[in-house]
């Protein structure tokens, strides 16, 4: 069923949440309550039970703490969609330690959805070597405090989104890296090389990489052998900042700045996507560098699904909280 909603997914979003299981280390304070329930005989329905009040979630599909990383990156009719010429997002969004970068980068044993994403791409592109041809290009990008930085790029080179001169209005960024992939195994390094290098900006900055947005962005080109027509489909796979509400904490300076950049792209990143539902005249793309970047990705005739990510437990009942209305309201 779940396969078919996304086929169907055609100028529209899917919001998916997942609930991390409760780890060993998770467990560090006594009396830690689970309050996040999920309902075996419903897949789109969550419970979070808050100061002894039930609260009822609705989404278009929930995963179980113990939902399997296959089960997860099912995704594979939004990868035919973007051979086919669709520009897709794939965001996992949530506040951090919710299992973000687990769901799309996932572990060496037990990789996430990119790879498996790109597995099946290039599956996809071999199945129809008779009839298409296609030329698959990868880059990769952080934003950090709206700042741009090329992942691609061993010194982390700052860039800048400026408008094509060409007149069609269409963005592009100057210098960025496009590397061309023959195969998933090539296109494996360079994740490799771009997850090296985000953790490596990150001390430089003395920051952790999670407060910054990690891009990676796929471009497909597919040429029909037969007639000569193109396609131009394109894969975001966007592994995003952690949503929690760092200045309620009292932070300041640096670090107030940070949560704020943070805040504000995570909200234009919502505010963009309930405009798109709303099928409203004006798309607030501009108020954010993530969105800026994405805009030819999130409009019209385009597929979007956001993965939610949760903790069940009680600690961290608020910013669960947070991050299912975030869901509700682009859901
Ligand atoms: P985030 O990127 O949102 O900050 P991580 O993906 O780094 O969070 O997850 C925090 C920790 O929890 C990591 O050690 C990760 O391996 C582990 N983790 C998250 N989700 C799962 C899961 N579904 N199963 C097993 N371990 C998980
Ligand atoms: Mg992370």
């Amino acid at each position: 069923k779940y396969h078919e909603q996304l086929v169907e997914l055609k100028g529209n979003i899917r919001v998916l949440c997942r609930v991390k299981p409760v780890l060993k280390e998770d467990q560090h304070e006594e009396g830690q309550t689970v309050v996040v329930t999920t309902d075996p005989n419903n897949e789109s329905a969550l419970t979070v039970l808050s100061k002894g009040k039930a609260k009822n979630f609705e989404l278009d599909k929930v995963f179980h703490p113990q939902a399997t990383q296959e089960e997860v990156s099912r995704v594979k009719p939004l990868i035919t969609s973007c051979i086919d010429g669709y520009h897709v997002c794939i965001f996992a969004y949530g506040q951090t330690g919710s299992g973000k970068t687990y769901t799309m980068e996932g572990s060496v044993e037990n990789p996430g959805i990119n790879q498996r994403a790109l597995k099946h791409l290039f599956n996809e592109i071999e199945e129809r070597k008779d009839m298409w041809t296609y030329t698959v290009s990868v880059s990769s990008v952080e934003i950090y405090n709206e700042v741009l930085r090329d992942l691609l790029s061993k010194d982390g080179e700052k860039l800048d989104i400026k408008i094509n001169p060409d007149g069609t209005g269409q963005l592009h960024v100057p210098g960025l890296r496009v590397m061309e992939v023959k195969s998933f195994q090539h296109i494996k390094k360079i994740l490799a090389i771009a997850r090296k290098n985000r953790i490596t900006f990150g001390t430089q900055m003395n920051q952790h990489s999670s407060r910054s947005h990690a891009l990676l962005t796929v471009t497909v080109l597919g040429t029909d052998l037969a007639s000569g027509a193109k396609t131009t489909g394109k894969l975001n796979l966007v592994d995003l900042a952690g949503s929690e509400r760092v200045w309620k904490s009292g932070a300041e300076g640096e670090r107030l700045k940070e949560a704020q950049n943070i805040n504000r792209s995570l909200l234009a990143l919502g505010d963009v996507i309930q405009a798109l539902k709303a099928h409203q005249t004006h798309i607030p793309f501009r108020n954010s560098r993530l969105t800026y970047l994405l805009q030819d990705s999130l409009g019209k005739g385009n597929k979007t699904a956001m993965v939610v990510q949760v903790s069940s437990l009680e600690s961290n009942v608020g910013e669960t909280l947070c991050s299912l209305k975030f869901a509700q309201r682009v859901c």
